[in-house]
């Protein structure tokens, strides 16, 4: 199958490197006989709603966010469509943010956001720095990764957080939770590495991405020998001093 990615605003939201979880998911897909089909979805580029299997933001800093957050609006609807008719999405940290229906900067100047997940964002003073673990119930796995903000995001009332926080801060350092799902989206604070640290979440968004495609959303098991060393480390790590203020 060809597993068409829409990737937003490469070239603006893209902090820790956040696009390696791209790679993650091409060498995941080939691994299984799929080919990645990546395009870029920059500045006043026009969303091929219908076209795309799994959308990916990254995360940025306020300074980028407010670049492309008036961009990102204009894009809502059909994102919105999009996501209604079976689209997987993840967003990560300043991605995720812009998701919800608003950011409000140390600064207090308020950005728009798409709404597309049940959430706002308010920047609090201190950021939360640090490793993450997390208990990710509805699927039976933990989550492990590094987070870096100082937004505090709030979910809801009824919204599915992604996590429950065994270590570290999580959305807003209180709620114990961490992240966001609806549907086919899931939005966290976690970084750069998410995907090479968490295989069975890679193969996830993998398979809501087929399952979109009309693909065969079953994946063979990869060895992966190295992911599962690589999410232990991460986990200790997060245990042993995950973030604390
Ligand atoms: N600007 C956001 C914050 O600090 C996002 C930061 C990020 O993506 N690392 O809350």
């Amino acid at each position: 199958m060809r597993i068409r990615v829409g990737h937003l605003y490469p070239d603006y939201l893209n902090i820790y490197a956040d696009r390696g979880n791209i790679a993650v998911l091409a060498e995941r897909a080939r691994a299984r006989g799929h080919e990645l089909d990546v395009r870029a979805i920059g500045m006043r580029e026009e969303v091929p709603a219908g076209e795309i299997d799994l959308f990916y933001v990254g995360g940025g800093q306020d300074r980028e966010q407010a670049l492309v957050a008036q961009d990102l609006v204009a894009k809502a609807a059909s994102l919105h469509s999009a996501v209604e008719n079976g689209a997987a999405f993840l967003a990560v940290c300043g991605g995720y943010q812009l998701l919800g229906r608003s950011y409000k900067d140390v600064a207090g100047k308020e950005l728009p956001g798409i709404g597309l997940l049940p959430l706002v964002t308010v920047a609090g003073q201190r950021r939360m720095i640090g490793d993450v673990l997390l208990d990710c119930e509805w699927a039976g796995e933990t989550l492990a990764g590094f987070e870096n903000h100082a937004g505090r995001t709030i979910l809801d009332e009824g919204a599915e957080p992604l996590g429950r926080v065994l270590s570290g801060f999580g959305n807003d350092g209180a709620s114990g939770y961490e992240g966001c799902r609806y549907k086919r989206v899931y939005g966290t604070y976690l970084h750069g590495p998410l995907l090479p640290r968490n295989p069975w979440f890679a193969d996830r968004v993998l398979a809501d991405a087929l399952a979109h495609a009309g693909g065969p959303t079953d994946l063979e098991p990869l060895a992966d020998d190295l992911e599962r060393v690589a999410h232990e480390v991460s986990a200790e790590r997060a245990r042993s001093r995950g973030g604390r203020f």
